[in-house]
């Protein structure tokens, strides 16, 4: 059984059938990449998988267990975190205080200042400036200041919607960093991204997404050589 199933989800918002039949699956330990171009149901998948939009049909488990009918705050008690595109940080709170928000659900404080100091590790930019107001850090900071909040809520499955978006290149490759050490430390991740080409390189295996369903599934290696997707996602002619 996989870690994180997804089955055959059918999801609307009003008429609009944004997700049609997909189904995914990542296991323990992986890192699966979503690629697909504007509209094709990237966002709308991790926003169904954590719970923000409820599918009309199918099913969203978690170790067997049926996350569908959770509420997004129980959803990530249960591990599963997303952090959102375009970072959605608490920009009149500190660093420090952004970060102990993801561990909102948390009450045992020595666990809450061990992620802390795992955080920081992590992320030594964040300690620098740790009292800094967090809506004065630049995108890149507040991208680590995302995934740091997102990892105080000691995830069982982190779900990453475009982390590279906005970013100068020197900062993708420093998120991609964090990602592929994420990745070496056991987090599951679920992975977003426009920037096929890196997410790729990172992931193990991948989905591509068309208007709402999975149109290619394969080995991250098979899709870095498949022509179409070489064409169509990472800017080849
Ligand atoms: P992008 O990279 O542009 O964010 P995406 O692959 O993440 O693309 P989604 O944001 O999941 O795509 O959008 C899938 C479809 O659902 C699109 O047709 C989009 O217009 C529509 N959609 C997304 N959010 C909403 C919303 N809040 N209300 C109505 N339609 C929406």
């Amino acid at each position: 059984m996989a870690m994180l199933e997804v089955e055959n989800v059918n999801a609307y918002y009003g008429n609009i059938h944004a997700l049609k039949d997909l189904s995914l699956e990542v296991d323990r330990g992986e890192i699966v990449s979503l690629i697909g171009g504007n509209g094709a149901g990237k966002s709308t998948t991790l926003r169904t998988i954590s719970g923000l939009l409820r599918p009309r049909q199918g099913a969203v488990r978690l170790n067997g267990e049926a996350l569908t009918r959770l509420k997004p705050h129980e959803i990530v008690i249960k591990g599963v975190v997303q952090v959102p595109e375009g970072r959605r940080i608490f920009g009149r709170l500190t660093v420090t205080e952004n970060l102990e928000m993801g561990a909102f659900a948390c009450k045992d404080q020595q666990l809450n200042k061990k992620n802390m100091g795992r955080v920081f590790q992590l992320f030594p930019r964040l300690e620098e400036r740790r009292e800094q107001v967090a809506g004065t850090l630049s995108g890149g900071e507040q991208q680590m200041l995302a995934m740091g909040r997102a990892l105080m809520a000691n995830p069982t499955v982190l779900l990453l919607d475009e982390p590279s978006m906005g970013l100068a290149p020197v900062l993708v490759d420093s998120i991609f960093d964090t990602i592929g050490q994420l990745h070496v430390g056991g987090t599951t991740i679920l992975l977003v991204e426009q920037n096929a080409r890196m997410a790729l390189q990172v992931a193990g295996r991948g989905y591509v997404l068309q208007t709402g369903a999975v149109v290619l599934r394969d080995s991250a290696e098979a899709l870095r050589k498949n022509e179409t997707v070489r064409k169509a996602y990472m800017g080849e002619s």
